[in-house]
């Protein structure tokens, strides 16, 4: 079962690919909310706790929901799966109440607007952060945002969240003056609008993830393209797809160096020196030429990491084992040889990656053309969902991947048959993406790897806040499928 915890982690340590500046930027608005809701959570567990002089022997046992529970692992199990809801609204009321949380949480606001993590559950922390927000805006800030918020007061709160729902993917690359004002202005937008998911804001434009209900996205569109910022974009940049709201934990704005972190200076890379854009059907029948002709002329690159590539790619691409995007001019410069004299044909999940990592390739000058995807596998796949490219196109949310065709192009890492639903690894501590079917789930085989798949086992002692820290950077370091796979692999080979 995915535990709401995990996914936080995996959000934030693994899908969020951000680099360390980044990571520093992000707002202990997020540090006091998670220290509240970690002290919480302990708090509910021990009130689970049956007294010691009940019990005969030394051992210790929990009551919760009918369930008796003998071992610190599964109560803590059991409760992030069941009581999250309970955690939250808990926690919320704890950093309303103590005055000390709530002035630190102001104060931190008003030192650095950085990065806002909201909990859609929870709109009474929301709206005490919006007016913390508010209060700390200076007039002109104020006026940026507040000038681009749509009139919302025909809309009831019914229409917002009710009705037919969608997620939306977006970027515009567009010299952005004062980023950290866009992210205020899209916090606010998000918030009244209902939807949650990931926005990252740079002085290069913008980039996200979000989800709601139609209505509420229209508007949000709608407001997006009446912004002076973002006046180049239409409606044709917003990919559409099934989900919602609660495709995403939370609500999170940020301001970041790169809308997409690449890990090179945007004012050394620049999106302005990208590779030439290709419509989806001009971008097939040059894949349908590469096909027809295989005369090695054709570099098909796949420039997404190894997971998502793994469960669907186009045919005959170049996928590098890469783990973040980060890597990726690494992987450049350690394969030259591969691009020397080419025509290059890059393709993302939506266009972002390829257009600053097309940038990257022709600055090495070793290629002979370098072509991308416009709109990405996502544009492709509306127009050919049985084109060329094969499998499931994976997403950075719970729903992990949409499917626009029936091919499975992966297999069960524990028995080879063909699978390719992705689940979290059940080592409470590791947050790796896993492919195990559902026999090989129902035989117990579902971590990562076999260190996780032992840890299982284990019980887990409950410790300190910090040395819980500590022990989950050990338990991760353990973990062979992070630690045998090389940073940039040496051995590159075209898949088929
Ligand atoms: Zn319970
Ligand atoms: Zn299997
Ligand atoms: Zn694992
Ligand atoms: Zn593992």
């Amino acid at each position: 079962m995915m535990m709401e915890g995990d996914l936080v982690d995996l959000d934030v340590e693994n899908l969020c690919e951000e680099n360390n500046k980044d990571k520093r930027e992000i707002s202990s608005t997020r540090k006091v909310y998670s220290r509240s809701r970690r002290r919480i959570f302990a708090e509910f567990v021990a009130s689970k706790k049956l007294p010691g002089s009940m019990l005969n022997s030394s051992e210790c046992i929990w009551l919760c929901c009918g369930h008796r529970f003998t071992d610190p692992t599964s109560i803590h199990t059991h409760t992030s799966s069941q009581h999250s809801r309970e955690i939250h609204t808990m926690t919320n009321e704890s950093l309303k109440n103590h005055q000390t949380d709530s002035k630190e949480l102001h104060q931190k606001n008003t030192d650095s607007l950085k990065l806002y993590s909201l909990d859609a559950y929870s709109p009474n922390l929301q709206e005490a952060l919006s007016d913390s927000v508010n209060d700390s805006m200076t007039e002109s800030e104020s006026l940026g945002v507040n000038s681009w918020i749509p009139d919302l007061s025909g809309i009831s709160e019914l229409e917002l969240v009710g009705g037919a729902s969608e997620v939306l993917l977006f970027y515009c690359y567009q010299e952005i003056r004062e980023p950290h004002i866009i992210c205020m202005w899209q916090q606010k937008l998000c918030f009244l609008l209902r939807l949650r998911g990931k926005v990252r804001v740079a002085s290069e434009g913008i980039n996200g993830t979000v989800g709601g209900s139609k209505r509420a996205t229209e508007i949000y569109i709608k407001a997006m393209m009446e912004h002076p910022s973002f006046r180049t974009m239409s409606t044709q940049d917003f990919k559409r797809s099934t989900g919602s709201a609660e495709c995403f934990p939370d609500l999170r704005v940020g301001v970041f160096n790169e809308i997409v972190p690449m890990g090179i200076n945007p004012e050394i890379i620049s999106y302005t020196a990208a590779g030439q854009h290709l419509e989806p059907e001009e971008f097939h029948r040059e894949v349908q030429t590469m096909i027809e002709e295989q005369n090695g002329d054709t570099v098909l690159l796949d420039c997404r990491n190894f997971y998502e590539s793994k469960i669907g790619q186009f045919q005959q691409c170049l996928a590098p084992d890469i783990r973040k995007f980060s890597y990726f001019p690494e992987f450049v410069d350690q394969n030259l040889h591969l691009f020397r004299d080419k025509k290059v044909l890059m393709y993302c999940t939506g266009g972002i990656r390829c257009e600053r990592g097309s940038a990257y390739l022709k600055s090495t000058s070793v290629c002979r053309e370098v072509l991308q995807l416009k709109g990405g596998i996502h544009k492709y796949l509306e127009q050919f969902p049985d084109g060329f490219y094969r499998g499931k196109l994976f997403v950075f949310d719970q729903r992990y991947s949409l499917a626009f065709n029936q091919d499975v192009i992966s297999v069960c890492v524990y028995c080879g048959r063909p699978w390719d639903q992705y689940q979290l690894c059940s080592s409470s501590l590791c947050s790796q993406l896993v492919l195990s079917c559902s026999p090989c789930r129902e035989r117990g085989l579902t971590a990562c790897c076999l260190i996780c798949q032992q840890k299982n086992g284990l019980v887990h002692q409950p410790s300190q806040p910090q040395s819980d820290e500590e022990g989950r950077k050990m338990k991760r370091e353990q973990c062979q499928c992070t630690n045998n796979r090389d940073r940039i692999p040496q051995h590159t080979s075209q898949s088929g």
